[in-house]
């Protein structure tokens, strides 16, 4: 039975009081929050089996290195990887998008290809792949979306041709909450031989994934958007793929034997893991998982949506408000503007009632561009939200109203 009470209970941030009020926490698009037992166990590593994975022949080194790889274990099997050499740990969903665009874009790019992504992307399924055309001469496209927030799945159609070579996609917009149709989009690239990056640092916290029936050939997500901790993530990728491209950073871990005269390097995934991993970070991602898996995915899918179709309908009321995103089954964010009021002041005053939600360009500007605006005001939803914090935040939008009005 899934108890928002209850598991309210695991997060003892959320009986902070802001300014004096309870917090109303609406801002995990950004960063969700961490149970006690992610943070217990980071503590517990830290305080007693601190010590550098894979590297030693002691206990201590043993205990770290094992809970490092069985954390690689559980993320294969949240994402259903073929493999646990599939699974790459970096910094978080960047981190992961930059490997590839360096990495595949240097094995796979030549001048002339194409690198589609849409309108709708975060910078950092964005930014990379500019930099990979500047370096290589590509050619980056734009996949449009239409104003409800739905991508524009003919234009993409006619965007795949044979010089597209690889496709970047939000499973879930981090602005407009759209769910993108990621196994059409990557059927359809597919068919023209491009390969597709699915951007899942909205979705791995809100659905279920597949990687081996999506048939995606990577997928890259940030442990903090999942109740673990931060500066840790994963790119998964198919091993053929990964298999056949270079490494990125140099260093210790992923090397097989360094000679002056040739340095050969290790098989995966520790070809891509140079250096010390934030291996207490990877054990805490691992913790958070089994965390979201002891509460079952879709419990929290289906009071994640009884929060969405909740907010909606109640901000839609609020006078003078302005919704952008509104695709049918959309995910737990809501962005919206005031008529007459900025952003800033919008966010500002609402944090002033103890509501923390994000403003501004939400690290999406080209969606700012499509309708017009510097910024907007999100409130995005976890597991532990509840019906009566939509509540407050449409009281606290109401009173905004009514101040400005005067
Ligand atoms: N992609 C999407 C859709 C996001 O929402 C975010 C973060 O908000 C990112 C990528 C970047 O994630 P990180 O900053 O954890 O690397």
């Amino acid at each position: 039975m899934f108890d928002v009470h209850q598991i309210r209970q695991d997060f003892p941030i959320l009986t902070e009081k802001i300014y004096g009020k309870p917090l109303v926490y609406l801002d995990n698009g950004a960063t969700t929050q961490r149970p006690k037992r992610v943070v217990e166990v980071m503590d517990e590593y830290y305080l007693r089996y601190n010590s550098n994975v894979h590297r030693g022949v002691h206990f201590l080194s043993n205990k770290c290195t094992d809970a490092n790889e069985r954390a690689r274990e559980i993320v294969k099997d949240y994402i259903h990887a073929a493999g646990t050499e599939e699974v790459i740990f970096t910094r978080g969903t960047t981190e992961s998008i930059n490997l590839v665009a360096y990495t595949f874009g240097e094995a796979f790019i030549r001048e002339g290809d194409e690198i589609v992504v849409t309108e709708m992307e975060h910078h950092a399924n964005i930014v990379p792949w500019q930099m990979l055309c500047e370096r290589k001469g590509c050619v980056l496209k734009v996949v449009p979306f239409k104003d409800n927030g739905e991508l524009d799945m003919e234009a993409f159609a006619a965007l795949m041709n044979e010089r597209v070579k690889l496709v970047g996609v939000a499973y879930v917009s981090n602005v407009l909450g759209t769910v993108n149709p990621v196994k059409q989009i990557i059927d359809a690239a597919h068919a023209v031989g491009a390969y597709v990056l699915v951007d899942a640092a909205q979705a791995i916290q809100h659905i279920p994934l597949d990687v081996q029936e999506l048939d995606c050939d990577f997928l890259a997500f940030s442990g903090h958007k999942i109740y673990g901790p931060t500066g840790v993530g994963v790119l998964y990728g198919k091993k053929a793929l990964l298999e056949q491209m270079p490494p990125w950073h140099g260093g210790g871990e992923m090397i097989k034997e360094v000679r002056f005269e040739k340095t050969t390097y290790n098989e995966l995934p520790f070809k891509f893991e140079a250096g010390t991993p934030d291996f207490i970070g990877i054990i805490g991602l691992g913790e958070a998982i089994e965390y979201v898996k002891s509460v079952g995915l879709e419990a929290i899918a289906a009071h994640e949506h009884e929060l969405i179709e909740y907010a909606m309908g109640q901000i839609r009321q609020i006078p003078g408000i302005i919704l952008y995103g509104d695709a049918p089954g959309k995910s737990s964010v809501v962005s919206f503007g005031l008529k007459g009021i900025h952003h800033f002041d919008l966010g500002t005053l609402l944090d002033k009632m103890g509501i923390a939600v994000r403003t501004g360009q939400l690290c999406a500007d080209p969606v700012m561009q499509h309708y017009g605006v510097t910024g907007m005001v999100r409130a995005s939803f976890a597991m532990y939200n509840t019906l009566e914090e939509i509540d407050a935040l449409c009281a606290g939008l109401k009173k905004i109203e009514q101040i400005f009005k005067m």
